[in-house]
């Protein structure tokens, strides 16, 4: 019988060992390729990531939402800089951003110990801006910092595609197109479109979200708002997809 190089070196291990290691190293690699990451949508899942970042958080809660990925798309996503950005804009309106930020917050410790970041966070800083309604009310102003967006909203889709995955049991489709409004004054439709959206995930004055998943005429509809250390709210519409007779996008 023919036996891989590495084992016929080794006399002492018999053909039978040699059956059972290969047969368990078999089912690692199915175990490992049949599960989707939430990330990317691809197989080969070879870790659990945190779908609302654990840095976020001053002591992470048990609960915190996992869910399968691989290492490698997680570690694309500037996580630390998206924390800093939106728990700066926070810090008045949440203890737990306000933690981060005080003289022994993680924020604190991530600028002093990594300054390129400091720099581009400090670059994006921008005088106050004045805020108009709808109808061009002056509103008052505002603290403003102009952000990357690059750097920001491939951890929010990643969360988009996480909070569905974990509503819905289904994964979004790769290809498929996020829209974003940041901050939104709610009126009008889009003011009934909030109130008609559920509440989903809610982690105290760090993270909650709302959602609609509607399966209507062959589409299926999705929108989701984020909102951050009770501030800051991201809006996303994914673009409607055609389904299938039995709901199945
Ligand atoms: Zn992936």
């Amino acid at each position: 019988m023919f036996l891989p190089a590495r084992f016929c070196f080794d006399e002492s291990k018999s053909v039978m060992t040699w059956l059972i290691l290969e047969v368990m190293a078999a089912k690692r690699r199915r175990k490992r390729t049949n599960v989707a990451c939430y990330i990317c949508g691809f197989t080969g899942a070879d870790t659990r990531d945190h779908v609302i970042p654990q840095c976020f958080f001053p002591a992470p809660p048990q609960n915190l939402l996992t869910l399968p990925a691989h290492l490698s798309c997680h570690h694309r996503l500037d996580e630390e800089y998206v924390r800093n950005l939106l728990a700066s804009f926070g810090r008045d309106s949440s203890a737990a951003a306000a933690h981060l930020w005080s003289s022994t917050g993680t924020v604190r410790r991530s600028f002093a110990r990594n300054v390129p970041l400091r720099r581009s966070m400090l670059a994006g800083m921008m005088p106050r801006v004045e805020m108009f309604s709808p109808g061009g009310i002056y509103l008052g102003d505002a603290p403003a910092i102009r952000f990357d967006r690059t750097r920001v909203y491939p951890s929010l889709e990643k969360m988009v595609r996480g909070l569905y995955r974990y509503h819905t049991g289904r994964l979004l489709p790769r290809e498929v197109r996020f829209s974003w409004g940041l901050d939104e004054m709610l009126y009008g439709i889009g003011e009934q479109t909030f109130r008609y959206a559920s509440p989903g995930l809610h982690y105290g004055d760090i993270f909650e979200s709302r959602y609609i998943v509607e399966q209507e005429n062959r589409l299926e509809v999705v929108a989701w708002w984020l909102r951050f250390y009770q501030w800051t709210v991201f809006r996303c519409f994914v673009a409607p997809r055609a389904i299938d007779e039995e709901g199945t996008p």
